[in-house]
């Protein structure tokens, strides 16, 4: 039997204002527990929610980014369960009525084709407080410093395909909120998590199978290990005749593997109602059409222009625009350098991106600015250095040895051009290889191409790697045909 894989998302992100969504406590993380919970959060009697207009602007402008209907009346709900970092015992969201209904976005499949994945809605809502597990003996810490802040919660259709195609959803979501900057786009610090709804069928079967939802993954990698577990084991389940059931689960990211939290029959009934603390939200068309105009660039348009305005290949287009500030680096690498966009769409994509992964550094983090990568690439371009040299250079600079004027300095690593120079060490390597001279000169000429090597490894060895090898190479070649 061939089955076909089913996946919905449901995307949490953290808005990046300043204070909550309903209160005047700060939102920063990492501050002592509690320190950041005002009465509002706390749930004490008798305060009242007053909404955040910041986050309703930000709702909006995601809305705007994929194409969306603008609620243009919404309403907060209350969703009632019990749970101890939930101190009203409700938390306000938007349920019949939200703020962002049916829009679309497009992902990149390998091998560069598109596919259009749906929205089937973004709604706010305030973030509960936190259970510290692993800080008392015997018991349980309640932080509250993150009740309060503010969501927004993406729902896609059942649209994806495949582990990878809900990865790529789930890069294109967080590309898309973070060029728009209203989310930091943090997975570290929970700032965007996502839930995967997983179900097969069999191929050519229009209904749907019975899903299982995979909780708070917060890595894009998680997202398609947790798929291609669950895909198996739902498999595994039907194939040996039994029935998946519908469930909420965990994934283990140590073990790879997903386990049951909880099943559909133990799941909250949330009597959901409106929340009469506060007013409906109206959003007015020119409160809309002015944020339209404030929209910026967003991933797919930038992606077109770096191929137009640069020249580059599709593949390097979309992975400088997959994070706003990758290409905010680059473009200004181009500009500062004035090189080739080839040459420093290959250096950030190269060198920078493999020492980034390395120490696990984001671009924002990188000990090597752009302007320091343009004033490195300046001097390839001079001829000062060669690329074989540069990667030194780059990696002096990456521990902290200045700029790459300084490095060269300080280390000798000017390239030789002057062919005098040059010259004097090919005759050295000509006289103390006398046999290979010979073999040289007695090969077939479509034989000497690959020959020519050796000469070439014995210069630069005898120059430290600083000869030009393009003059190496010509000089060599005179040399040893005459
Ligand atoms: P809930 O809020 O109870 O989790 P929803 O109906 O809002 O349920 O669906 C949540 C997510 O699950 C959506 O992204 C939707 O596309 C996805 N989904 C719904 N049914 C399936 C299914 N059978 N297989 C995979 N995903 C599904
Ligand atoms: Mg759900």
């Amino acid at each position: 039997m061939e089955w076909e894989v089913v996946i919905g998302c449901e995307i949490h992100t953290q808005l990046a204002t300043k204070s909550k969504i309903f209160s005047g406590a700060a939102t920063a993380y990492g501050a002592e527990p509690n320190t950041q919970a005002c009465a509002v959060d706390l749930g004490l009697p008798g305060v009242l929610p007053v909404l955040n207009k910041e986050a309703v602007r930000m709702a909006v402008m995601f809305g705007l980014a994929v194409d969306a209907e603008i609620g243009r009346r919404s309403v907060f709900a209350r969703k009632n369960y019990f749970y101890p970092d939930l101190p009203k015992g409700y938390q306000i969201s938007q349920f019949e009525l939200p703020i962002v209904g049916k829009g679309q976005l497009a992902i990149e499949l390998e091998g560069g084709e598109s596919k259009t994945i749906g929205i089937t809605r973004a709604h706010l809502e305030e973030d509960a407080g936190k259970s510290l597990h692993e800080d008392f003996h015997g018991m349980t810490g309640i932080d509250l410093n993150r009740a309060g802040t503010p969501l927004l919660e993406i729902v896609s259709e059942p649209d994806m395909r495949s582990g990878a195609e809900a990865s790529a959803y789930m890069r294109k979501i967080h590309s898309i909120v973070t060029y728009l900057g209203i989310c930091d786009g943090n997975l570290q610090e929970g700032s965007f998590r996502c839930d995967v709804n997983v179900s097969i069928r069999p191929k050519g079967q229009e209904a749907f199978g019975t899903r299982a939802e995979i909780k708070n993954l917060n890595s894009f990698r998680f997202v398609e290990k947790a798929v291609e577990y669950e895909v198996e084991r739902q498999i595994a389940i039907i194939e040996s005749g039994g029935k998946v059931v519908q469930e909420t689960r965990l994934f283990d990211a140590d073990k790879g593997e997903t386990r049951s939290m909880r099943s559909k029959e133990e799941a909250n009934d949330y009597r959901y109602f409106p929340d009469p603390d506060l007013l409906p939200v109206v959003v007015e068309e020119d409160f809309i059409e002015a944020l339209r105009k404030t929209l910026p660039e967003l991933p797919d348009a930038k992606k077109d222009r770096f191929i137009e305005q640069f020249g580059l290949p599709a593949y390097d287009a979309g992975f400088l625009t997959s994070s706003r500030g990758i290409a905010d680096y680059f473009e200004q690498v181009v500009e500062a350098s004035g090189a080739e966009a080839k040459l420093c769409a290959n250096w950030v994509m190269g060198d920078l991106s493999a020492a980034l992964n390395r120490e696990d550094k984001t671009i924002e983090q990188s000990p090597v600015s752009a302007e320091m990568l343009a004033g490195m690439l300046k001097r390839i371009v001079d001829n000062t250095i060669s690329g074989k040299i540069a990667k030194e250079v780059f990696e002096a600079m990456w521990s902290g040895e200045g700029d790459a004027d300084a490095v060269i300095e300080k280390k000798g690593l000017k390239q030789i051009t002057d062919s005098g120079a040059i010259e004097a060490v090919i005759d050295e390597v000509i006289a103390n290889n006398a046999q290979q001279v010979e073999n040289y000169r007695s090969a077939e000429p479509d034989k000497r191409g690959k020959m020519i090597g050796f000469f070439v490894g014995q210069v630069m060895k005898a120059t430290g790697g600083k000869a030009n090898p393009g003059q190496v190479n010509q000089l060599l070649k005179s040399k040893l045909e005459g």
